[in-house]
């Protein structure tokens, strides 16, 4: 599958699961918009190998996911480099594991307009390029918690589930013009975010990191294995492809068969 003359803004892909989808992307020869946080110097390493390995263009936004208008002049940045945006994922996120009592309200904030939010702005800038191709592959980062939730994650649960309102209704506008939108849904993946929030759960539930992972991140698994960055990346290269055309409104799950219960 050939990826080339198409353009990709990957959100949150400085780190993680969002840095395997960019990769795969520019290997089949899209050209990139990175986006996330992190040491200036480690991105623009990033970005240099991406460019240097592929032979495309990977450009990098700042933007911050909680603020509207740095999403749409993120998005400007790609339409007017690359001619448009062809793929869109929305992949930022951040965590908090607290007890709904003590849950802080900054936190609760920007888990929503992070994981939520910024969905709706990034659809709503890009889609009239979309439309002007008539095609567009959208895919938004949830979670299976946005298909069930766990204790403790009542800001994640709500933004994932919401994402998937929102994937499901794109999709509807969306399918007379070559636009498909899908939904992910990861059980638990090997990454920073899921390191940060460790000592949390250990705290939490009163036992080490490493029943942690064990006993609560991987406890829904039927395959007791984390899901790798690889497996979510190589996912939504297929569903860039022709044969998932009709692949829409969709959340899929890659979760070691988690929501299967
Ligand atoms: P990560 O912490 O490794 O990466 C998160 C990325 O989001 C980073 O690039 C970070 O800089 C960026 N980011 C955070 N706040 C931002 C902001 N305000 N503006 C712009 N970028 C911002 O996390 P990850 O595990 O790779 O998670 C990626 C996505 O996958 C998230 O949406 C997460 O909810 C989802 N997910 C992760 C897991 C898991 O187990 N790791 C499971 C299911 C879903």
């Amino acid at each position: 599958m050939d990826l080339k003359n198409k353009s990709a803004i990957v959100t949150g892909s400085t780190s993680g699961i969002g840095q395997a989808i960019a990769r795969g992307l520019a290997e089949k020869g899209a050209n990139i918009v990175l986006n996330g946080f992190g040491d200036e110097a480690d991105i623009e390493k990033q970005r240099v190998e991406l460019e240097d390995t592929f032979g495309v263009k990977v450009l990098y936004s700042n933007a911050d996911m909680r603020k509207p208008e740095e999403i749409r002049a993120m998005v400007e940045l790609g339409i007017n480099e690359f001619g448009g945006v062809d793929i869109l994922v929305n992949n930022a996120g951040i965590q908090n594991v607290s007890p709904i009592e003590d849950f802080p309200d900054d936190k609760w904030n920007d888990i929503i307009d992070i994981s939520l939010n910024s969905n709706f702005h990034t659809i709503k800038a890009a889609v009239p390029a979309m439309k002007e191709k008539g095609w567009g592959r959208i895919v938004n980062i949830s979670s299976v918690h946005g298909l069930v939730a766990s204790p403790y994650k009542s800001a994640y649960n709500a933004a994932k589930h919401g994402v998937i309102g929102l994937t499901k209704t794109v999709a509807l506008e969306l399918g007379e013009f070559g636009i498909t939108c899908n939904a992910i849904c990861p059980g638990s993946v090997n990454t920073p975010l899921m390191h940060k929030q460790l000592p949390g759960l250990a705290k939490t539930y009163n036992m080490s990191e490493e029943d942690a992972i064990k006993n609560v991140l991987l406890k829904a698994h039927a395959i007791k294995q984390q899901v790798t960055v690889t497996d979510i990346a190589d996912t939504i290269v297929y569903l860039c492809s022709d044969s998932a055309k009709l692949i829409t409104g969709s959340s899929i799950t890659i979760d070691g068969g988690w929501t299967a219960q």
